[in-house]
């Protein structure tokens, strides 16, 4: 905890920043760079409100007080900012502290109103969708899901099973907040619309973000669901409290998010993470999206099924990270040099990431977590061989295995932004 408020004391309110919302970067997306702009009263507001909220998610409910302690303003300035969001319903008085010896007036802890509208969370990948709603509290509940049918190819019949799993969810609830919406594809983060998802081609060009909202009236906010997990993970998971890391999915197909200097980077119209189509083999295997020798040609599941039949695994297609472990328990052979292959293989876009950004933190999700500790640790192995290490830094991967709840609270989390106009 002491190390969490250190990391919160240097992150304090009102620190001059810039404009850093990438969604109003219009300029530098043409590549013209502005001259430095001051930064709008009205900006201040909502950055100030995003940085208490942020700082109630990483320490839980605290008083006025407190939270004037740790942003290094006074109480006064913390009640500005706090009157306005429990007159919306977003915070509530909680707990009564008894006043202190001194005499000082009692005071109470604030926290998320549970009496706050809920968001709608979806979880949209190539073969399924799912639904929640989650509290402002992140508590997630009332989930439905649908899978897509196999002959599916149109956008509109993938919207009908969208649109009716988010229906049911809602259906027995209060009033929603909004829908936020991870998708396992490529977004058009300033339109909302889905660019290509490759595994699930009845889904590219669906204006996802318009339709929903023309068919449910509410706030929509639609991401790639790799940046959604790292919304998750900086909001209820392993990434609280952290300034800089990256978080990683490592399955079917590989996907990557970075929150960098405490904020989300999505690159101009959400066009970066797509770490999994950085080239890692220059004469290496075609990859699914048409080029040659891609990360994920060499560190997603079907390398390792493909591999396993290569080298005579038993039941090579339905091998995954778990029983292949199993395998080199009972020294199969082949099994343990395959493990080790797979964990260099993981390791070598993992290092790439580290010595591009040292993000210092990297938060694995995917099927790749089944392999548990045992796997984690091979990974390590071969990523600490292949990264530079400058005395004094502390470089960690660490798996995370809520998955499905991180993506959906993640999900949520970007509506919450969105929807409090704030800046992650
Ligand atoms: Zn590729």
């Amino acid at each position: 905890m002491d190390s969490l408020i250190r990391r919160l004391e240097a992150h304090r309110l009102g620190e001059s920043e810039g404009s850093s919302d990438d969604r109003h970067k219009d300029e530098s997306a043409k590549g013209i760079v502005p001259a430095q702009k001051l930064i709008p009263t009205r900006t201040l507001g909502p950055a100030n409100r995003g940085r208490l909220l942020q700082a109630l998610y990483d320490i839980g409910p605290s008083s006025r007080a407190d939270l004037a302690r740790l942003a290094g303003v006074t109480r006064g300035t913390i009640g500005g900012i706090v009157q306005p969001l429990i007159d919306q319903g977003v915070l509530a008085e909680g707990e009564v502290i008894p006043p202190n010896e001194a005499g000082g007036k009692p005071a109470t802890k604030l926290w998320f109103s549970k009496d706050a509208r809920p968001i709608c969370a979806v979880l949209l990948m190539h073969d399924r969708v799912s639904a929640c709603l989650v509290s402002l509290e992140g508590k997630v509940y009332a989930q439905h899901a649908a899978d897509f049918p196999k002959n599916l190819t149109h956008p509109t019949d993938a919207f009908r099973i969208i649109s009716t799993c988010v229906e049911e969810t809602i259906a027995s609830g209060k009033p929603i907040l909004g829908i936020g919406v991870a998708v396992a594809g490529m977004i058009n983060t300033e339109t909302g619309t889905i660019v290509t998802a490759s595994l699930g081609p009845f889904l590219d060009g669906l204006p996802l973000e318009a339709e929903l909202h023309k068919r449910f009236g509410v706030t929509v906010c639609v991401d790639q669901d790799t940046r959604a997990l790292l919304v998750g993970d900086r909001w209820f998971g392993q990434g609280r409290g952290r300034r800089n890391f990256a978080s990683v999915h490592i399955g079917e197909t590989l996907g990557g998010a970075l929150y960098l200097d405490g904020h989300l980077y999505r690159g101009p119209a959400g066009a970066g993470g797509e770490i999994g189509h950085t080239t890692v083999d220059i004469k290496g295997r075609i990859c699914q999206c048409g080029r040659r020798g891609c990360w994920e040609t060499i560190a997603g599941s079907k390398w390792l099924t493909d591999e396993a039949k290569v080298r005579r695994l038993p039941q090579p297609h339905s091998l995954d990270v778990s029983r292949l472990l199993t395998l080199a328990n009972d020294d199969v052979p082949g099994a343990r040099e395959l493990l080790r292959d797979y964990a260099f293989n993981i390791s070598v876009g993992l290092a790439n990431l580290q010595q591009f950004m040292a993000p210092n933190f990297i938060v694995i999700h995917g099927d790749i977590v089944r392999g548990g500790n045992p796997m984690l640790h091979l990974i390590q192995e071969s990523f600490r061989e292949l990264v530079f290490h400058r005395p004094g830094d502390e470089i960690a991967l660490a798996f995370e295995d809520s998955e499905c709840l991180a993506a959906l609270r993640g999900a949520a989390s970007l509506l919450l932004s969105e929807l409090l106009n704030f800046v992650i």
